[in-house]
């Protein structure tokens, strides 16, 4: 087998009918993750649009964390840690966004951001893009500038690009 992202994407990217609940078609990248050539490949191409252009790679709990902790040793930068509602212990702020049935919430230090920091927001599947909205706007609030949007996977249809407009949006694949 070759070692393009793509590549890798198609053979490690698993699928998995009705998980969480019937209806959802999930998508589970912790094969590609725990393949040697394929977290690189992975974490390179997620940053490799925005190389020299962010000082700070937020990762979303808890898939997130993966990519945005190995993006930023790569690129020696640092990492936002942004986390489900209730798991910081300092001074927070905290943005709601919708889920299927309800809303969820996620909160950073309102300190770890200095003040102007160019960050790149990271997380594994962007679908409706409440989850990386909420973060965006976390970053906003906390002074910094959000570069850009790097996903692995973008599910189309289900309006995520639409929904960070103004946003440079980079997925590595695009399923329909
Ligand atoms: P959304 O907020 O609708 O863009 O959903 C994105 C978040 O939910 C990401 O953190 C994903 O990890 C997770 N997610 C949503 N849909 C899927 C899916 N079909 N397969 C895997 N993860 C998903």
């Amino acid at each position: 087998p070759g070692t393009s992202v793509a590549e890798i994407l198609d053979r490690l990217c698993a699928t998995v009918p009705d998980y969480p609940k019937p209806g959802i078609v999930f998508k589970d990248l912790t094969p590609a993750f725990a393949d040697p050539q394929g977290l690189r490949a992975i974490v390179d191409a997620i940053v490799a649009p925005f190389a020299g252009q962010f000082d700070l790679v937020a990762g979303i709990e808890a898939r997130g964390f993966l990519l945005a902790a190995a993006a930023a040793y790569a690129t020696g930068t640092g990492v936002l840690t942004v986390r489900k509602a209730g798991k910081l212990p300092r001074e927070t702020f905290l943005e709601e966004y919708a889920l299927e049935y309800g809303t969820a919430a996620l909160e950073v230090h309102t300190t770890d951001i200095a003040p102007g920091a160019r960050v790149l927001v990271l997380d594994d599947v962007l679908a409706t893009g409440g989850t990386v909205g909420a973060a965006v706007r976390l970053v906003d609030r906390c002074g910094g500038d959000v570069v850009g949007v790097g996903v692995v996977l973008e599910l189309e249809g289900l309006g995520g690009r639409e929904a960070l407009s103004g946003h440079r949006v980079h997925s590595l694949q695009r399923l329909g």
